[in-house]
Order: structure tokens, then sequence, then C-alpha cells
């Protein structure tokens, strides 16, 4: 069952941040950057909150970054009932260099065995899914650095 954007809004999402989601439809790491004076605003924003400019540009950003912080999820909370089987799971904040250090959250994919704060990561993106609640995502990986 695919939704429109404009229905996401129902249970997520501000409006701002659609082009996000339709960039990671389309494959693509997208975030905003303010057209006047180049702030990477994350999350999405309607306005620059530094110079108050409406105008952004969405850049593509490689999908490289670092952990900034971690979570486990232990129990299967009834609004993500679609990833009880997954549980116990880590969801992950990435802060992004690349992006002026935008922190990106995503679910774990893989080893948790270099899993700590600063670790790199890199994203994944996965298609819409019931368990992604028919938005797309970006999964982070870490990577082992030798
Ligand atoms: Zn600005």
């Amino acid at each position: 069952m695919q939704f429109s954007y404009e229905q996401h809004r129902i249970i997520g999402g501000i409006g701002a941040d659609d082009q996000y989601w339709r960039a990671l439809e389309q494959g693509e790491f997208k975030l905003p950057r303010c057209s006047a004076c180049k702030r990477w605003t994350w999350p999405a924003h309607y306005r620059c909150g530094a110079c108050g400019s409406w105008e952004f540009a969405w850049e593509a950003v490689e999908p490289v970054g670092v952990v900034y912080a971690w979570t486990r999820t232990c129990y299967a909370f009834e609004r993500v009932k679609e990833r009880a089987a997954d549980v116990p799971y880590v969801t992950v904040l990435a802060e992004i260099p690349a992006a002026g250090n935008a922190r990106v959250m995503g679910i774990l994919q893989g080893s948790e065995e270099h899993l700590r704060i600063g670790a790199p990561v890199r994203g994944v993106i996965l298609p819409p899914s019931e368990k992604s609640k028919h938005y797309p995502s970006i999964q982070w990986t870490l990577e082992v650095r030798s």
C-alpha cells in the first residue's frame, strides 16, 4: 500500500521534510541547506534559523558519518509494533560531517561489535516497507577501519 506524503503527515513529519523522503525513495540521501547563508538545517524547517531565508537547496550528501548517540529498544512499543520481531534493535543518531554535522536517525543494521560513540557508519537506503510505516528509510552500518 502506498501513501502520498500528504497522507504521511497524518502520522508524522512536518511537511518541510517531504523532500528528504522523496529523495530517499529515489535512492538518494539529501539534506537541506540554506540558499542564502549556506547553513545546513536538519531537522528540516521552512525557514532558516540563522538568516531567516525561506529558500533551501536539497543537496545530495554521501551517507557517511559517525555515531553521535545510540539506544537499544528492548520492548515492542505499540506505535512501532511492525518491528516487534526485531526486538532488541539499536537506533543510531549519526552525525554527518559533510552536512554541517547534521544528525540523522536510523536503525543499525548488521553487527554491533564496534558500536560506540564516534564509530564510523555508512547509510544504506531501504525502500518503503511495512516496518518503516511505508516511508523509505536509511539504516546505518558500522564501518570497521583497520
Ligand atoms: Zn540561512
